[in-house]
């Protein structure tokens, strides 16, 4: 059966899986790990379909924008360099055009378990993970004890680097950490309660002079999840860094804020030294898998080759 909402306030009454662009939701329905009624929300784009500079120099990104969009936007290429970057380096043209800001954050697992059916996993609806004693060289290298496949959202990743918040329909906004959580509960992907309607993405204002660099490690040039993937935000003065933010993609259940990584930049000079030396602290809390204990490399060099982009060094 097929709802399709034409105001925010009927999703209340609708019974089914949301659906926006459709490219995570119609891949799980055709291989049959999902079934259901779908909520189409794609109409809504006359509400959720724009991206706005406020007043006050904050910019709201609609959670109907398409990711092509977000790429695309003078505004966000000018004042948010690192999301716009990011946003362009996922998936295919075919996918940036078609799936939306809302759908990026709230995609589920890609772990080829969770989206096989004839396995049930702590994402479906089971009580383990079947991808941990098997080969998995797509793991996590930060393993919270359940599920150990990463978190695909890159944007997730890119918009916590960035501290926005989103806004769900009736119930205000919250910090975009807080739809993620800690990963802890490995029967969640996020955090939203069923029927819970994303409507926008708020960012801060832009802060100034900062340096932003996004960079994936990947098997393929495109059509692809990163083995991992780091968004920098830097502001040198001086010579010295004064304000920092990391996030990385691909290591963990969700996606991360790297507050270690960070303070060993802040304050520090811009040097090729303090690069590395903040690059090697990414890994200092990882406990990686059988399969993993590769990625922890990867994580380095992806951090460190992304601090070098952001700094042009
Ligand atoms: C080959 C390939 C490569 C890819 N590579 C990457 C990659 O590197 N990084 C990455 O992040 N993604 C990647 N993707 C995934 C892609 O980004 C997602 O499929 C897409 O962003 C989902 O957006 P959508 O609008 O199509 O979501 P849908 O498929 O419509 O929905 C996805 C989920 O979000 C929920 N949802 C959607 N919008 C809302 C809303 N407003 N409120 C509440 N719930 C909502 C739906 O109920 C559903 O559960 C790739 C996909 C493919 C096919």
């Amino acid at each position: 059966m097929l709802t399709i909402i034409e105001k925010p306030a009927q999703v209340r009454d609708a019974v089914g899986e949301i659906r926006a662009g459709g490219t995570d939701v119609h891949d799980r329905y055709r291989l049959g790990v999902s079934s259901g009624p779908i909520v189409d929300i794609y109409k809504l784009s006359a509400d959720f379909g724009d991206i706005t500079q406020n007043a006050d120099g904050t910019v709201t990104i609609g959670a109907l924008v398409s990711i092509d969009a977000v790429a695309k936007s003078k505004l966000v290429q000018e004042q948010y360099a690192g999301l716009a970057e990011s946003a362009d380096s996922l998936g295919t043209p075919q996918i940036r055009s078609a799936a939306s800001m809302g759908g990026a954050l709230l995609q589920r697992t890609r772990c080829w378990f969770f989206r096989h059916p004839n396995y049930t996993c702590y994402k479906s609806g089971g009580d383990e993970c079947h991808a941990r004693d098997r080969h998995n060289p797509n793991g996590v290298v930060f393993d919270a004890g359940g599920c150990v496949y990463p978190h695909p959202s890159t944007l997730g990743m890119t918009l916590l680097a960035y501290e926005a918040e989103v806004e769900i329909y009736g119930k205000g906004r919250r910090p975009i950490a807080d739809l993620f959580g800690d990963g802890s509960d490995p029967t969640r992907d996020h955090l939203l309660a069923q029927g819970d309607l994303l409507t926008h993405i708020n960012l801060p204002t832009p802060t100034p002079n900062e340096q932003t660099a996004y960079f994936r490690s990947i098997a393929r040039f495109e059509a692809e999840w990163p083995i991992v993937e780091c968004l920098v935000r830097l502001v040198v003065e001086d010579g010295v860094i004064t304000f920092a933010r990391v996030g990385v993609g691909g290591v963990a259940a969700v996606p991360l804020r790297l507050e270690n990584v960070e303070a060993a930049l802040m304050g520090a000079s811009a040097t090729q030294e303090t690069l590395e030396r903040a690059a090697k602290v990414s890994a200092e809390n990882a406990n990686p898998l059988p399969h993993t204990a590769h990625k922890v490399d990867f994580l380095i060099g992806t951090v460190l080759e992304t601090l070098e982009r952001a700094l042009e060094v």
